[in-house]
């Protein structure tokens, strides 16, 4: 099945705005559960409530991040065994956090392999800089946070992990990839999983584009014949907005 994922970053401010925000997801997103996976990223703070929201909505919950370690003294962070049993899904090494924050392929090496430990399901986010797809390095860029990023991975957890390729000249700017490079880093990261944990794996993990995803564009990646959803992170802020996201997603999927 299709994912489609809502990644609300550091947004919003207000808790009530938050619940109003969901509420107008959920209206949308419950009619079309059967057909399309949608999971909700909010920031920490809104998890708790939103988890009452969506309760039975068959409409899934996700964090921004995790630490690598169950518990001890690791002021500020929160651990898998924390969100384990509420949380279905984790964002992991989202490019924000490596850019802004510093969080290495080692690090995310690290969460991806205590959140799976944890049962919960992964969506770790690759991508390649402007200065590298200008370069034409993308490739050996991706394949290299995927690489690192799998270490601690076997076929077992392919069922729970999600590879989001975004681009980060993409995030938040305006201007999506071309469908075409799209399509081309999907397969490639496909083709590394296969090498790294299994052609088996290979085919169960879910891969996602993200970068600049609207309802004007969403078509042109979930058409593509190896694309299992996107990652929306903007355009998620507006409800009557993700929610033809997920429509369309629905739509396309339906055809197939
Ligand atoms: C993201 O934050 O993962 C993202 C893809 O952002 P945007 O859709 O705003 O580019």
């Amino acid at each position: 099945m299709p994912l489609v994922a809502a990644n609300w970053k550091m947004n919003p401010n207000d808790a009530g705005d938050a619940l109003d925000l969901v509420r107008g997801v959920l209206s949308v997103a419950r009619g079309h559960a059967d057909r399309v996976e949608v999971a909700i990223f909010p920031p920490f703070p809104w998890l708790l409530s939103i988890s009452e929201v969506l309760a039975e909505s068959g409409v899934k919950l996700g964090a921004q991040d995790c630490f690598w370690e169950t518990s001890g003294a690791y002021t500020g962070e929160v651990s898998p065994a924390m969100l384990k049993g509420w949380c279905d899904w984790v964002i992991i090494g989202h490019s924000e956090r490596r850019i802004v924050l510093g969080e290495t392929d080692e690090m995310v090496a690290k969460k991806t392999v205590a959140a799976l430990g944890c049962d919960m399901g992964v969506i770790m986010c690759v991508g390649d800089r402007i200065e590298q797809y200008e370069a034409g390095s993308s490739d050996q860029v991706v394949e290299a946070q995927v690489t690192a990023g799998l270490a601690n991975c076997s076929a077992d957890d392919s069922a729970r992990l999600v590879i989001a390729y975004e681009p980060v000249w993409a995030i938040g700017t305006g201007k999506s990839a071309d469908p075409e490079h799209a399509y081309r880093t999907m397969r490639l990261i496909r083709r590394v999983v296969g090498d790294l944990i299994g052609a088996g794996a290979a085919k169960k993990v879910r891969v996602l584009y993200g970068g600049s995803v609207n309802s004007s564009n969403v078509e042109s990646f979930v058409e593509l014949p190896l694309c299992d959803g996107v990652l929306v992170g903007g355009a998620s802020l507006d409800a009557a907005e993700f929610a033809h996201i997920v429509k369309v997603t629905a739509e396309v999927y339906g055809h197939r």
